[in-house]
């Protein structure tokens, strides 16, 4: 599975609809202090399903809604998708249904979130434990916050354990196991 697009209506600062195209290789997003670099990061972890909206270093959930600017008024929703290529078919079986997956996950004010791929509704669990078995992911290594190095290196052992679960693909084993251990 690879990402190849990402596209933002209403999100944070992207309150036209907007597409990061990511080719194969490095993609670089440069651009002056306050330009969205941070938001469109935060896109892609929330549509990999966080649910802490301290993470995306705001107040509220509702707060990654675009709020308005100059005389922009503000949005009631907002929605970002996620495009996978996953030609090579290795989404978990579940969702391994198609060549392209677009996730996409939208929020409207005082509504909460609904998650799709595909058009067809999924639950928060299913998106989640789709980018934990692809190592990627909300939480995962592949997205390194400022000042992350740091906390890791303060870290108790068993947060740096479930880093390293996270790295190796196998924490969408365990919260499998714990979700049919509540079963
Ligand atoms: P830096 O180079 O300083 O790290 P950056 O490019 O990462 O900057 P971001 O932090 O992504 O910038 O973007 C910050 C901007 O996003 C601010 O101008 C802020 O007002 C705007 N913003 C954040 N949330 C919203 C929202 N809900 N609605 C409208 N604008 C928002
Ligand atoms: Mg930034």
């Amino acid at each position: 599975m690879k990402f190849s697009r990402l596209k933002l209506h209403g999100f944070k600062s992207f309150c036209d609809e907007t597409t990061l195209v990511m080719e194969p290789g490095l993609t670089g997003i440069v651009g002056p202090n306050g330009c969205g670099k941070s938001n469109l990061v935060e896109a892609m972890r929330w549509v990999m399903g966080e649910n802490s909206y301290k993470a995306m270093r705001a107040s509220g959930m509702d707060d990654v809604i675009f709020s308005g600017s100059g005389n922009r008024p503000g949005r009631n929703s907002a929605e970002v998708t996620l495009v996978l290529d996953n030609a090579d078919r290795t989404a978990p079986a579940a969702l391994n249904t198609a060549d392209i997956l677009e996730v996409t996950r939208r929020i409207e004010r005082e509504a909460g979130s609904v998650y799709r791929v595909n058009g067809k509704e999924v639950r928060a669990r299913d998106v989640q434990l789709l980018f934990a078995d692809a190592s990627t992911g909300a939480h995962s290594p592949a997205m390194v916050r400022q000042g992350q190095i740091g906390e890791l290196i303060a870290a108790k052992p068993t947060a740096r354990r479930a880093l390293l679960e996270e790295a190796a693909g196998i924490s969408g084993l365990h919260s499998r196991r714990h979700e049919a251990e509540l079963r």
